[in-house]
């Protein structure tokens, strides 16, 4: 079976080194294995997008030969896809209305994972609400090809999560399981401050009957402030023009031992080095640059 990968990014501005990284290791895992690279844009949230950052995205992975397979797909563009998962999950029995506002499940003492209370105590026909999932297990687990063994346990009532949100956006839970099985990927590489929305995903996955890809998340890298590098942090968008540089920083940071005659190698010859000699088992689980890398 061939297999296909993707990258994913949200529009929020032009693509950081962190977002290079994560596209060119997901690239290089499909190309090795002769495999498709998709490409999808995750507008689903127009108060955090960036206009133009969309296109900017395109034009930066493009200059660096990081070219795509097919058409670009397009969160926005889906909503009637989302809105029949969440139908099926509705009529499942496996989803609930939560009215839960932020004071109240702060007064409650819930942060990260809710307490179950809509389901115990359904919110008026008549009250705006959030759609949760019921988390099917208690306990879970999955294999991550670069992270290993993840194992994660919540009481009752505490794994449910928002497929739906209050303001009449469909959550990113919902839209990338459903996305990742339309376009049939078998393969998600993606950065590892998403590794603990997997176990939601692989339990969306299944209430909807959708098969399970590989994971892999490679390391967020983090600045000398030991924030992670990414658009909210204002981590610079990188230079095309320095793009032969990034690339070699790139695979070094991801542990692929660039050799020294590659310091003045061409693009295309620095990424068919990169395909040839791709290993997932070299990338590290963790990277923290605290030197003035960033
Ligand atoms: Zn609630």
């Amino acid at each position: 079976m061939s297999c296909i990968g993707r990258f994913a990014p949200s529009p929020t501005g032009p693509l950081h080194f962190g977002s290079l990284l994560a596209a060119l290791a997901s690239y290089l895992d499909m190309r090795s294995r002769n495999g498709k690279w998709l490409l999808r844009i995750e507008d689903l949230d127009p108060p955090r997008e960036q206009p133009g950052a969309a296109g900017s995205i395109l034009r930066t992975l493009d200059a660096f030969g990081l070219h795509w397979d097919g058409p670009v797909a397009y969160q926005s563009q889906r909503l009637e896809y989302y809105q029949d998962a969440l139908e099926q999950l509705l009529r499942q029995g496996a989803a609930y209305r939560c009215n839960c506002s932020r004071k109240q499940l702060k007064t409650r003492g819930v942060s990260g994972l809710y307490d179950g209370h809509c389901l115990r105590y359904p919110p008026p026909a008549s009250a705006s609400c959030a759609i949760r999932v019921i988390h099917p297990e208690s306990e879970q687990q999955f294999q991550d090809r670069i992270q290993g063994v993840r194992r994660y346990q919540w009481p009752p009532g505490y794994g449910d999560f928002v497929v739906f949100r209050r303001d009449g956006l469909f959550a990113y839970q919902l839209a990338v399981v459903v996305d990742d099985a339309a376009a049939g990927v078998t393969d998600i590489l993606r950065g590892s401050d998403l590794i603990d929305e997997t176990p939601h995903q692989i339990a969306l996955q299944a209430l909807l009957g959708y098969p399970m890809p590989a994971y892999a998340h490679i390391p967020v890298i983090t600045n000398p402030a030991g924030q992670k590098l990414s658009k909210q942090n204002l981590a610079p968008a990188i230079d095309p023009s320095q793009r032969q540089q990034l690339l070699l920083r790139a695979l070094s940071l991801l542990g692929q031992k660039p050799p020294t005659d590659l310091a003045t190698a061409s693009r295309d010859e620095l990424l068919s080095w990169a395909v040839t000699h791709w290993n997932i088992a070299a990338v590290p689980g963790t990277l923290s640059l605290c030197e003035s890398e960033t």
